[in-house]
């Protein structure tokens, strides 16, 4: 595990933050916002109930040699900033981290800039923080895609032969990626109520959501040159809670023989937070052992389950409050990222800054740990 002096547990801000919110100064994560009485976008980092706007903290010419020879936080993007690789976004983690310790007097005693750069979280607007170039969707964990063959196939062979040999995934849409709290219609698709007759164009009755964890690429690879598993964590910038929009019963029709089409290319949501490596460094687990063992290609050190929390919870206009139907945890996943990676690449194929490549749904073993309506209603019926 790496020693990140910004994780420090013993660190604090000036700024206050209830021991309740997940956005301590060890954490940082980065977004883009635009204030409620100017749209222009711009690079922030949350604090507490505060957003760091640095965008203004670079144009009065705040941060280090790295950063102030190139402008990068005055973007609609977080783009050109993750392009700088795993050790560019640390250094400007680090320089973030130390104006907004309670030790350092430049934000903390100069009440003018204080109020340039610190924005209360209800003055702010959050939007999409990356242009996302491409979208990749796992089906790493072991538990949702038996649920899944249970339910859609064979409940006696419910992995196919190839799921513990290969990090099975789908190419998505990535021009349907937007930012968490996006409306959307529900979508129009063929469907075949029964599995017998004719299909119907119909509005899917099946609307689902699915829980999911998914990692930014920061650096890319050259076309034709794999990704190393090994090298992977030097390419991803950060991570984002995902929630794969599902229509299962245009999915269930659809699907065979190439996988997930109309089904779920309507919407994808995603946080508007980027949590990074680096803040997660300190919450790395061992992962399950894998059984086969994997090929070469796929052998990876094995400590990349992170111990991260996830909750799915609902809330209709009648209701008053959300209502948690399940609750999981990304350290269950079989599949790792620089698995997945590793896997994505070995042909040549290229990463671009800000592909998005998510883990699939991710369930427990037990009935309140599924990540999915389809597993939690067993069938949606
Ligand atoms: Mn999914």
């Amino acid at each position: 595990m790496l020693q990140i002096p910004e994780n420090n547990p013993a660190l604090k801000s000036f700024i206050h933050v209830d021991e309740n919110s997940h956005f301590p100064i060890q954490n940082l994560p980065f977004g883009i916002f635009h204030l409620t009485n100017d749209t222009t976008p711009r690079v922030g980092v949350a604090i507490g109930d505060m957003v760091l706007d640095l965008a203004e903290l670079e144009r009065m010419g705040h941060f280090g040699p790295l950063l102030k020879s190139n402008p990068i936080y005055n973007k609609a993007t977080l783009n050109d900033f993750i392009s700088l690789g795993r050790f560019g976004c640390s250094i400007a983690r680090a320089q973030i981290s130390s104006l907004l310790r309670d030790d350092c007097p430049t934000i903390r005693d100069n009440p003018e800039l204080r109020k340039a750069v610190l924005h209360h979280k209800d003055n702010v607007v959050m939007l999409l923080p990356i242009n996302v170039s491409g979208y990749t969707d796992f089906y790493s964990s072991k538990e949702h895609a038996t649920n899944i063959g249970i339910m859609f196939r064979d409940k006696n062979n419910p992995l196919l032969p190839n799921w513990l040999h290969i990090p099975i995934g789908y190419d998505g849409r990535a021009s349907s990626v937007v930012v968490s709290g996006t409306n959307f219609h529900r979508p129009m698709g063929q469907i075949r109520p029964g599995n017998e007759g004719n299909p119907s164009y119909s509005e899917t009755k099946q609307l689902d959501t699915e829980v999911e964890v998914a990692f930014i690429v920061g650096r890319p690879n050259n076309f034709g040159e794999p990704i190393d598993v090994k090298d992977a964590p030097e390419h991803v910038f950060g991570v984002v809670l995902l929630s794969d929009w599902s229509a299962r019963d245009i999915q269930r029709w659809e699907y065979v023989p190439l996988g997930p089409f109309l089904g779920k290319n309507f919407c994808t949501s995603i946080s508007p937070w980027v949590v990074t490596l680096d803040a997660l460094e300190p919450f790395r687990q061992n992962g399950c052992e894998q059984t086969p063992e994997p090929l070469a290609y796929l052998k990876s050190s094995r400590d990349f389950a992170y111990d991260i929390n996830l909750e799915l919870s609902i809330k209709t206009q009648q209701m008053n409050k959300p209502y948690t139907i399940a609750k999981t945890n990304y350290n269950t996943i079989y599949w790792d990222f620089p698995q997945q990676l590793a896997h994505h690449t070995m042909g040549g194929c290229k990463m671009q800054t800000g592909d998005i490549f998510a883990s699939g749904t991710i369930s427990g073993s037990s009935k309140d740990s599924f990540g999915s309506l389809v597993e939690l209603t067993w069938g949606g019926d």
